[in-house]
């Protein structure tokens, strides 16, 4: 075993349970895969989005209303509806404009503005080494992603990380999911959606509560470090933690190979 594996076998929680036989792993994006100052990146995103709509709506108000519809959608766990419906159910009805007016104004700011964005961000060397680790395992791969962020989105920053789309068996987004981070069923639906249970799945993430919150439904944790949000009293313990080569040497070292 290396010293980074031996330094982070140190904080595991070792559970009475028998040994754990991990099938996928779910990994967040942002503060994970890739380094992101994230109060610079929505401060920026919200200023640019609501620069991009000035002609179609005065930019004193535009800001709040995204906000209130982004909180929306994140409140949001019935089944019923797309993260993606609600939002536009939501904020079509705040500003008084029909999406087909909004829809082609979003696509362009996804293809040219939003990769501006990318002067938040920085790559992360290991984030490769976890994602190869985890394909050489056979573990099904997840990028779960707070999914308030259209497909585009999510593509464009995992390009920000150097990464490729074609690691992952599923991506969460606005318009998949059917709720958002921290709640269980969106973790369960996850599970669900690649057909594995929850107990043989383990989220790795930056964030105490939004990413660590899976332990809700059974699925192991890891906390990753080098960008860790913690929410104090809110926190939850996470089964595991360790840097992104921590994580990369466990899942090597822990994981037999799938049987085939
Ligand atoms: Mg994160």
């Amino acid at each position: 075993m290396n010293r980074g594996a031996m330094k982070m076998m140190k904080n595991i929680k070792f559970d009475p349970m028998p040994e754990q036989r991990y099938e996928a792993l779910l990994i967040d994006l942002d503060g994970t895969l890739i380094e992101l100052e994230l109060e610079q990146f929505i401060s920026a995103y919200f200023k640019a989005l609501t620069v991009h709509f000035a002609e179609l709506y005065p930019p004193e108000q535009f800001s709040g209303h995204l906000l209130r519809s982004t909180k929306t959608i994140i409140s949001h766990r019935e089944p019923d509806q797309t993260n993606e419906a609600v939002f536009f159910d939501d904020f079509c009805s705040r500003v008084g404009i029909d999406r087909a007016a909004i829809d082609p104004l979003l696509h362009i700011f996804y293809r040219d503005e939003f990769p501006r964005l990318r002067s938040c961000s920085a790559s992360r060397p290991d984030a490769r080494k976890v994602l190869e680790a985890a394909q050489r395992q056979g573990l099904k791969l997840v990028l779960a992603t707070q999914p308030i962020f259209p497909r585009s989105a999510a593509l464009e920053r995992l390009s920000w990380g150097g990464l490729s789309e074609d690691y992952f068996d599923l991506i969460t987004t606005l318009e998949n999911m059917h709720s958002c981070k921290p709640h269980p069923e969106y973790y369960l639906e996850i599970a669900s959606r690649i057909g594995v249970s929850p107990e043989q799945c383990l989220m790795a993430g930056n964030d105490t509560v939004e990413d660590i919150s899976a332990a809700k439904t059974g699925m192991g944790t890891f906390l990753v470090e080098g960008g860790i949000i913690d929410r104090g009293e809110a926190a939850l313990p996470s089964d595991y933690r360790g840097t992104l080569a921590e994580l990369a040497a466990f899942i090597e070292n822990d994981f037999p190979p799938a049987k085939v």
